[in-house]
């Protein structure tokens, strides 16, 4: 990753004159950092975790979405840092360019840091340096601990993590609101009825 240049690879997969996606700007982290699942109804179906991270959103691939069974563990693809203002963004990406599909805003909410060492928080850039993040989620489908393991080398080109539910008070293996919450926690909409409403063009 070229640390000189944030979101370059971002910027170079997408040609802003053709998708609605927001373009890259970096954004000022506050003390508040966001967190959102975004479902992507590209080639393959699959959700995409973002966290903020130093101003960007650090961005994983989770192709069957999120679990709240401890025992589940997901797949998850590290993807290119995306800029804050991804978070909000919902919309058909058109088919011909990079990730063409629909998108929607799954659930979001604030993250916080659950990884502490000697009493002081190891932040989330030494987390996914080292493998093993560990965070707090609280949206509104998905509320609790979860946590990445890298699985492969770093930097490989398929570079692979697993996500897991911590087992807490978050954690129901009754539930399944990949499938019995599919829509939109902004706008309350489908896939089909975003691709209909913004799909035109
Ligand atoms: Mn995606």
């Amino acid at each position: 990753m070229d640390e000189m240049r944030p979101l370059k690879e971002y910027m170079e997969r997408r040609d802003f004159a053709r998708t609605p996606e927001p373009e890259g700007e970096m954004g000022e982290s506050g003390d508040r950092s966001l967190f959102v699942i975004q479902k992507h109804d590209a080639s393959v179906l699959h959700y995409d975790f973002r966290l903020e991270v130093d101003g960007v959103l650090k961005s994983w691939a989770v192709p069957k979405g999120f679990s709240t069974d401890p025992s589940e563990r997901r797949l998850a693809v590290p993807t290119e840092d995306h800029p804050l203002d991804y978070a909000e963004f919902e919309g058909v990406i058109p088919e011909e360019e990079y990730g063409g599909g629909t998108v929607l805003v799954w659930d979001a909410g604030l993250y916080r840091n659950l990884k502490e060492e000697g009493g002081k928080a190891v932040s989330l850039q030494e987390q996914i340096a080292d493998g093993h993040v560990s965070v707090w989620l609280q949206g509104e489908k998905v509320a609790g601990g979860y946590a990445l393991t890298r699985t492969s080398e770093e930097g490989d080109d398929d570079e692979r993590w697993i996500l897991v539910k911590m087992d807490d008070q978050g954690a129901d293996a009754r539930r399944n609101p990949v499938s019995t919450e599919p829509d939109s926690v902004v706008s309350g909409r489908s896939l089909a009825e975003v691709r209909q409403e913004e799909g035109g063009s």
